[in-house]
């Protein structure tokens, strides 16, 4: 199914917000927020710096459809499916442009200050892939050298694995490092604090509509199947996953935590983002190939922040996999969709040294500590370190289409024996 070009371009609205703000009526993204303690969660849509609250606004405004946004998560408008989400986002525009509304409206939009965001839909089942050609190529670079940058099966399809749902976290949730067991480089097996605690600045794919077990989604369904996007950051111990991981994929070393942006995108939000997706050689299999189908490369320029610093601007533009290959990959075996599965996409990285959206890249595992502004260095994260991923892609009219913000700090590893966060000993 196409999508239907909702955004408007040269519209204004009475809310006064700015046709360039990243999160002007172009944008439009779901998310979930609370206002004060206790406070049941609410569904929002943010229009520029306020959040206008649609659990409320749909009961008088929208009684036929208040039921979706009832239950303070996005559940509900996920799995009612691209018409349903294609009609309230036309009716959005219509209330945020026309000033009749503006009276009923005005007292329901807040502050995005005065509001705490909350996981914005129960993840169903997070699988991270590995689809960024530069990315992959130099963790082969580091831990292969003697061998092709690439595994044999890289460019045939795109390489994933099964994550841990239950722990993927909003952005601002601390982060506590991870203990595990692990092996020191002199080769002495232990249990303690990961060392080599690593970020990953990655995009989400949020399904809505789910699919059928044991049919297989082709690449045209995408749009039918995928609600939105949003930003995830895939927390990495790389001293627990390169310990365990041979001869299975990560498992403890990734499963501690997953930070995603509190925002989801409708991905008719980013029709100006689609771009196409680079050549591929050698040709795909018939259920990968993409040629001569619409592109769904997304001209998305990350951000990633240090402590408040800028260190890199991954491009996810130069993505080797786009996501409805990973769908079409993913469920080819007649594997299922489900509502609130979150696809990510790997870490994103581009072929300049400041384009690299991880630690482990950016210091080459270690042996070229990234220099901070304030001349401390790192290898990895230290506690205390704030990591921040902004994203934007072109809107219609020279707009730009904001993606929020996932951020996450380090907190102290659990001291010997505590089994509590609050353990002081
Ligand atoms: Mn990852």
């Amino acid at each position: 199914m196409e999508l239907v070009g909702t955004g408007p371009s040269q519209v204004t609205s009475w809310t006064g917000v700015a046709a360039e703000h990243p999160f002007g009526l172009h944008t439009l993204p779901y998310g979930v927020f609370t206002d004060a303690v206790d406070s049941p969660p609410r569904v929002g849509v943010a229009v520029g710096d306020a959040i206008l609250d649609l659990t409320t606004a749909t009961r008088d405004l929208l009684p036929e459809r208040a039921a979706l946004f009832h239950s303070g998560s996005l559940d509900a408008l996920l799995a009612a499916g691209r018409q349903t989400w294609t009609i309230v986002r036309q009716t959005l525009v219509r209330w945020l442009t026309d000033d009749r509304h503006a009276g009923v409206l005005t007292p329901l939009l807040l502050p995005a200050t005065d509001v705490t965001m909350q996981l914005p839909f129960t993840v169903a089942d997070y699988v991270d892939f590995y689809s960024c050609e530069q990315h992959a190529a130099n963790v082969g670079r580091m831990f292969r050298p003697a061998q092709s940058p690439l595994p044999a099966n890289w460019r045939h399809l795109p390489a994933g694995y099964h994550g841990r749902s239950g722990t993927v976290v909003v952005s601002a949730t601390p982060i506590t490092r991870p203990r595990c067991q692990r092996r020191l480089p002199e080769g002495t097996v232990t249990f303690g604090p990961s060392t080599a605690l690593d970020f990953e600045a990655e995009i989400g794919f949020v399904i809505g509509t789910p699919s059928a077990l044991g049919r297989p989604v082709p690449l045209t369904d995408f749009a039918d199947h995928v609600f939105g996007v949003c930003l995830v950051n895939d927390w990495s111990a790389r001293d627990i996953q390169f310990w365990e991981s041979a001869p299975l994929g990560p498992l403890l070393g990734k499963s501690f935590a997953t930070s995603i942006s509190p925002w989801v995108v409708p991905l008719d939000a980013l029709g100006a983002a689609r771009i196409q997706p680079p050549v591929r050689e050698p040709p795909l299999l018939p259920y990968l190939d993409d040629t001569g189908t619409e592109p769904w490369g997304l001209d998305i320029t990350l951000e990633v922040r240090f402590n408040g610093q800028l260190v890199s601007r991954p491009p996810f533009a130069g993505m080797y996999w786009t996501a409805p290959q990973q769908l079409a990959h993913l469920t080819s075996n007649g594997a299922c969709l489900r509502t609130g599965d979150l696809i990510a996409s790997g870490t994103v990285s581009g072929a300049a040294p400041d384009q690299r959206g991880c630690l482990l890249e950016l210091s080459w595992n270690g042996s070229a500590p990234l220099t901070l502004a304030d001349g401390s260095t790192r290898s990895f994260l230290a506690d205390g370190d704030e990591v921040s991923i902004t994203a934007t892609a072109p809107g219609p009219q020279g707009t730009s289409i904001g993606l929020g913000e996932v951020r996450g700090r380090i907190s102290p590893a659990l001291a010997d024996g505590a089994t509590r966060l609050d353990d002081p000993s």
